[in-house]
């Protein structure tokens, strides 16, 4: 198959760059390079000892989306990565994350529609669902669009226009993918997570700690309902994640289908520093500090039918994760721009 990976030079579309080309595919990545740097695309090609060009634009207008069909194309499939993603800053800028989040979808749609793509692969969150009662989340599980931040909002806005798109296009596939919460790196160390500024989400933040970067870990409350009073979530090692999607794209359907890509199995905030530690091998300074605004204590999903539909299982764990995470900042300790 043919791909057109938008978003495609960003820490999860770099490493479903990597799973496709090892899986005999072809890849073309659209990215605007406001969350990466071209060199993350150098890297897939020297990882995976193909050539993948990365073109510079922006998915959310037509034209570029058009050109890199005219460029590159024909496509099969588009898998829709483009995004932006900090949930704090999406609170502050509510009307870029709208726009963006959901700009990108149009385009691509417009675009791909008129082009013939059979498939539509759309990276969302297991954000969208709101009810703790539900635990594990199954694809079946309440989801609302009343969510706590603006970035979940728009994931959720957008599966509700995908699912609208796909009842008309009945010869389409549209694939939503729920992930919880991805980490880890590619185990050669070459591509990684490199999020701007101070990470907010907790495994960039504890390895920027073992990296000297930043001062220590704080711990968000260990007074949750929860064996050890921190939250608990469902870690998924990104080059589980970047499989998911290439099952995801060979096994579609016509169609609308929606898939949890996690673990299944809950770890906590101090297992997860825990496990870092032993991947550095040595502990690292932390505080307990209060709990974080729009924070759940747990969050962690039923990723059975994936397995049951496209034979697709997490392989890899937290230590798996911690030590990748840590080989690729230990080995790049700024990111891409060290390189
Ligand atoms: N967390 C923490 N310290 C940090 C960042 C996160 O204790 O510096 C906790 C957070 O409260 C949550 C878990 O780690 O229980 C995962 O947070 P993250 O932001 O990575 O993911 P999300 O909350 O979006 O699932």
């Amino acid at each position: 198959m043919r791909v057109l990976l938008a978003g495609g030079a960003g820490y999860v579309g770099t490493h479903t760059a990597v799973a496709l080309l090892n899986a005999g595919h072809e890849a073309v990545l659209l990215d605007d390079l406001s969350g990466t740097h071209a060199v993350a695309a150098e890297r897939v090609a020297q990882i995976t000892g193909t050539s993948v060009p990365l073109v510079v634009g922006d998915a959310a207008d037509d034209a570029v989306v058009s050109g890199v069909f005219d460029d590159h194309g024909p496509f099969d499939a588009i898998i829709h990565l483009a995004a932006f993603k900090a949930v704090g800053e999406s609170t502050q800028k509510p009307l870029d994350y709208y726009s963006n989040n959901l700009d990108t979808t149009y385009a691509l749609m417009r675009v791909g529609l008129a082009r013939g793509i059979r498939s539509f692969v759309f990276s969302s969150t297991g954000t969208v669902y709101s009810d703790p009662a539900d635990l594990p989340f199954t694809e079946e599980s309440t989801t609302s669009i009343d969510l706590s931040n603006p970035y979940s909002k728009s994931k959720r806005m957008n599966e509700v226009v995908l699912e609208d798109i796909a009842r008309v296009n009945p010869d389409l596939n549209v694939t939503i993918l729920r992930y919880f919460n991805p980490v880890g790196a590619h185990p050669s160390g070459l591509i990684g997570e490199d999020p701007a500024g101070i990470p907010n989400n907790l495994m960039p933040f504890v390895s920027r700690v073992a990296v000297g970067s930043l001062e220590q870990i704080g711990i968000f409350g260990d007074d949750y309902d929860t064996p050890d009073g921190t939250g608990l979530r469902d870690y998924i090692h990104v080059v589980d994640l970047a499989e998911g999607h290439v099952v995801a794209l060979e096994q579609a359907q016509p169609g609308f289908a929606v898939f949890n890509l996690g673990t299944g199995t809950p770890v906590s905030v101090h297992e997860l520093v825990t496990s870092f530690e032993k991947a550095v091998g040595r502990e690292l300074p932390k505080v307990v500090l209060g709990r974080r605004p729009g924070d759940v204590a747990a969050t962690y999903c039923d990723p059975a039918k994936a397995e049951r539909e496209l034979g697709w299982k997490a392989q890899l764990g937290i230590d798996d994760a911690c030590r990748d995470y840590w080989n690729w900042q230990s080995t790049n300790p700024n990111g891409y721009a060290g390189a």
